[in-house]
């Protein structure tokens, strides 16, 4: 396949593109680990985009979810689904793929495959099999939400999401507590309250900062302590996804 860019006649210093299509048409490098938007279509970049379109197939979680991203910037590369509960199989359908010299690109629902969704799995298994893997950087939800937190960001630690039993958790957090630096957690609407309790036990009524819908039209950063946050959800069922900061 010959690969046209399509900023052949933008200026080389603004888009360094023989950079950007010598990347493209590499023959070593297959699996690319492209970063797309945590809610705002918009944030993508040209090169993701390029990148999208010119492998033979991409792997993402939810091929509804992806292909919203695809249909809106015309890639009509096939979708393959890889998530948590068929990564194995999938993995190894992959790496078959891979084989016969195709180029895959990983996605996931959002932001940057292998933060906290399954990417992991495969980069690592793609790199054991020998093969190179490229990032296509972009979003991801630990540093937008940490950069407008407010905390310090010159050390930080990225927990992730905390074990859901209880006594791990209290024991997690505890740990977390002794961490010395800014601490990042991600949570779901589902669990945020009983994280926050559980939080609440375990540091005390500390401030913190939480946002929620991170470059989506609800999007908010709450800067509060826990136990006014605990208040509000008790009132006012919890929406959208949340990245926890204290
Ligand atoms: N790979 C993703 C990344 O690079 O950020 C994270 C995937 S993880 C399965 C999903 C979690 O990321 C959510 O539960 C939430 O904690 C966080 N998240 C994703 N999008 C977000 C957004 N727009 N606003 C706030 N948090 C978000």
């Amino acid at each position: 396949m010959q690969y046209v860019g399509w900023l052949d006649s933008v200026d080389e210093v603004t888009f360094p593109y023989k950079l950007y299509t010598s990347t493209l048409k590499h023959s070593i490098i297959m699996l690319y680990v492209v970063s797309t938007p945590i809610g705002n279509l918009g944030d993508i970049t040209f090169r993701a985009i390029e990148v999208l379109k010119f492998v033979d197939l991409i792997a993402c979680e939810d091929t509804r979810k992806t292909r919203i991203l695809t249909q809106r910037y015309a890639i009509s590369t096939p979708l393959t689904s890889y998530y948590e509960y068929n990564k194995a199989a999938k993995g190894d359908f992959l790496l078959k793929v891979l084989k016969e010299g195709k180029k895959v690109a990983l996605v996931s629902d959002a932001g940057t495959p292998g933060i906290s969704d399954p990417g992991f799995s495969l980069i690592k298994s793609v790199l054991e099999a020998g093969f190179s893997v490229i990032s296509v950087p972009g979003p991801t939800a630990l540093i937008s939400a940490l950069s407008i937190s407010g905390f310090a960001t010159n050390k930080f630690f990225f927990e992730g999401f905390l074990p859901v039993k209880s006594g791990a958790r209290q024991k997690r957090l505890k740990e977390l507590k002794k961490m010395g630096c800014t601490v990042v957690v991600y949570e779901s609407p589902h669990r945020i309250l009983k994280t926050l309790e559980a939080m609440e036990q375990a540091l005390g009524n500390i401030k913190v900062a939480l946002a929620r819908e991170v470059t989506k039209k609800f999007e908010e950063v709450i800067r509060q302590d826990i136990a006014t946050l605990i208040a509000k959800f008790k009132t006012t069922k919890p929406k959208g996804e949340f990245v926890i900061i204290f």
